[in-house]
């Protein structure tokens, strides 16, 4: 039957049904993910025309939003526009005009129902927040939030002042300022959601009961907003920025402390919290350091790219459940591999395996699901999981005769096709292959220590490797969830090679008598994470040296770092290193002053910088972008200020 009213646009469907229920549907032409484009929006007005003029004259009774693609509804505003959307003298009226089509959406006579699956962030949950009801999937795939900060910015669309009237300031604040992606339950939990449903396609029946009896969404409660009151207000305004002040400093991250300016003005009353949004939100678009995060979310996209198509991995085996080999095998399996686990004997696997089941139950919620993990994965000390294994990663001692014994054992076990990989951190890669009878075969896989918390693995590629087994490496990496960055086999790699001039650097200057507390401060005044000594005693003070020698540092016998060494005093895992440590913090002592904190830790983090180039210029990485992109993801390295390259080019490192 044909519907009665029927609009294709590049960026939207359109048609109403038998019973007047308007059905628009977002599909992002040559997109796997829905955006809101400027021309989507420029779409989306005139279609809101039509519906006004369709609902008075009877021939509206509601309109359902809902996205065509199956990765979910709106992943927000198109990032790619946002450079060229910077401009002064185009954004202030873009944001008017957006903000304007939101607020005519609200005012539609007729009800406008949102269902909701997958991803709806950032500009699609504005709209989405513009509409008069929502509905969600409650699966595990649907994600509910702003991560705008992650991108210099905060909600430009209207989302401020709708989320504080949905969600009430404290919770709506809380989820614009962290940038926290919410399930379907806990977005239900703050009201941004009135309904879930529990599949997808049950959202369409769902919402057109919505729109049949003209639901609409309720306010935050009074006592909720009782948050926003003056005084009140003042008070978590505050409290705020004393949390925000925790994880990032106002000249490195503006835009929290932008949005929280912008609460403290407005807070109390929605509508004009978003027309407060234009003012304090063009400056920071087009902030440096919006246009360095934009960037390092381009690099990063640019890294899911990687890796060869149709590439499929369902069985992991790791041999060595040390340290690295037992968190590998464990992250393998919370990401849904089946892994077998081996080492020399059942005592030395079942520590790992304890620690896989911390692991699980900090990201499982359901018992059921930590058990589905655990039994995906398997103790094997007499190794049997080789010969059905897709992906083979050893992380045994770091010693040559032990990894070449290894490989030239499995090597005419393994099936024809499967991944052969070392986790080693500092041995050539060309001389473990030397004792196979295909050296093409083995690769590099380089994660690093959390394996749990850091994203990077890098893919260590030797003389004998082609694009295809580095290929299977990195498609291997984004398939349990990393970020690959391809690098040649070359001594201490990109992240090791990088951070040692600078973390031995440090603790030179600590032997020579300054403040380590010092040094640490003005590194993290300069943008990094944690600083050089802290992080030294994170990494382990052995492993360290293990590194510094196999790079050409020389430590010094006489030198506390050998002394402590000596003493057993490792750092964090020994409770001592350089600093004494406690429940997994270091025990600081007063930081002395000093007049230009930033300027020292620029000028510690230059070593870094400099080995960075070097790196580049040897071709250890292909471009300076993954130079960039692979030291923020394995060091942390001010991702505001773009990466070490990025950094040097716009001399501010
Ligand atoms: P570890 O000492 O904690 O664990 C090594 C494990 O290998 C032990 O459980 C040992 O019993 C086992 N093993 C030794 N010989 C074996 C054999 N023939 N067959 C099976 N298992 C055997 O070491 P780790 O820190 O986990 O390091 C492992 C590898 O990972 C090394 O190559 C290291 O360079 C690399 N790496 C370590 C780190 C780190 O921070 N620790 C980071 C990245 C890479």
């Amino acid at each position: 039957m044909i519907a009665p009213q029927a609009t294709e646009t590049k960026h939207w469907s359109f048609h109403t049904d038998l019973e007047k229920i308007g059905w628009l549907t977002i599909n992002t032409p040559d997109a796997s993910v829905n955006t809101l484009s400027r021309e989507a929006i420029m779409e989306l007005e005139t279609l809101v025309s039509r519906f006004e003029d369709l609902a008075s004259s009877g021939e509206l009774v509601g309109v359902v939003i809902l996205s065509g693609k199956s990765s979910g509804f709106i992943a927000g505003a198109d990032v790619s526009e946002f450079d060229a959307m910077s401009d002064f003298s185009v954004l202030p009226e873009a944001l008017r005009r957006t903000h304007a089509l939101f607020a005519r959406i609200e005012a539609l006579k007729v009800p406008v129902v949102a269902g909701i699956h997958g991803f709806c962030l950032g500009g699609g949950l504005e709209l989405a927040l513009a509409c008069h009801y929502r509905i969600a999937v409650n699966d595990e795939k649907t994600r509910i939030g702003f991560p705008e900060v992650n991108l210099g910015i905060f909600p430009g669309f209207g989302g401020t002042g709708r989320a504080i009237r949905q969600a009430g300031p404290v919770d709506a604040m809380q989820i614009m300022l962290t940038g926290k992606m919410l399930r379907a339950g806990a977005a239900r939990g703050l009201n941004l959601v009135d309904k879930l449903v529990r599949h997808r396609d049950m959202l369409r029946w769902e919402a057109r009961k919505a729109v049949l009896t003209k639901k609409t969404s309720s306010e935050a409660p009074a006592i909720k907003k009782a948050a926003a009151l003056p005084l009140v207000r003042e008070a978590l305004a505050n409290q705020m920025r004393k949390q925000v002040g925790k994880k990032a400093r106002k000249d490195h991250y503006p835009a929290p402390y932008a949005l929280i300016d912008l609460f403290e003005q407005h807070g109390n009353d929605w509508r004009a919290m978003i027309r407060g949004e234009v003012d304090r939100f063009v400056p920071l678009m087009g902030s440096s350091t919006a246009t360095n995060l934009r960037r390092v979310f381009f690099l990063s996209e640019g890294l899911k790219k990687q890796g060869i198509k149709g590439a499929k991995f369902s069985r992991v085996h790791v041999i060595g459940a040390g340290v690295m080999g037992g968190d590998i095998a464990a992250w393998c399996a919370y990401r849904g591999m089946s892994v077998t686990l081996q080492d020399l004997d059942m005592e030395r696997i079942k520590p790992a395996l304890d620690r896989a089941k911390t692991l699980f139950q900090k990201r499982y919620k359901k018992k059921r699901e930590v058990e589905a993990a655990m039994s995906r994965l398997v103790a094997d000390p007499q190794g049997t999981g080789v010969s059905r294994a897709d992906v083979i990663i050893e992380a045994v001692v770091e010693k040559l005769e032990v990894k070449q014994a290894i490989f030239s054992g499995i090597e005419g076990k393994m099936k024809p096709g499967a991944i052969m990989a070392t986790n080693t951190s500092s041995i050539e890669l060309e001389r473990i292959a030397e004792a196979l009878k295909d050296p093409a075969r083995l690769i590099g896989l380089h994660f690093f220590n959390p394996v749990a918390q850091l994203p990077l693995v890098e893919v260590i590629r030797s003389r004998f490797n082609t694009d295809e087994e580095i290929g299977k490496g990195a498609s291997f990496a984004l398939a349990i969830g990393k970020s690959p960055v391809v690098v040649k086999s070359a001594p201490g790699f990109l992240v090791n090679r990088v951070l040692m001039p600078y973390m031995l650097g440090a603790v030179e200057r600590v032997e020579k008598g300054e403040s380590k507390e010092l040094l640490d401060a003005a590194a993290v005044a300069f943008g990094m994470p944690m600083g050089p000594i802290e992080l030294m005693d994170t990494v382990g003070l052995d492993v360290g040296k293990s590194v510094a020698t196999e790079l050409g540092h020389s430590v010094p016998g006489e030198s506390r770092f050998a002394r402590l060494i000596s003493e057993g005093k490792l750092g964090r895992k020994t409770g001592e290193g350089f600093y004494k440590w406690e429940k997994g913090k270091a025990i600081k002592a007063e930081t002395p002053p000093h007049a230009d904190l930033a300027g020292l830790g620029r000028e510690l983090v230059k070593p870094l910088v400099d080995m960075t180039e070097v790196v580049v210029g040897e071709g250890v990485v292909a471009s300076s972008e993954l130079a960039d992109i692979g030291v923020i993801m394995g060091t942390g390295f001010a991702p505001f200020l773009g990466g070490p390259m990025k950094a040097r080019a716009d001399g501010r490192a």
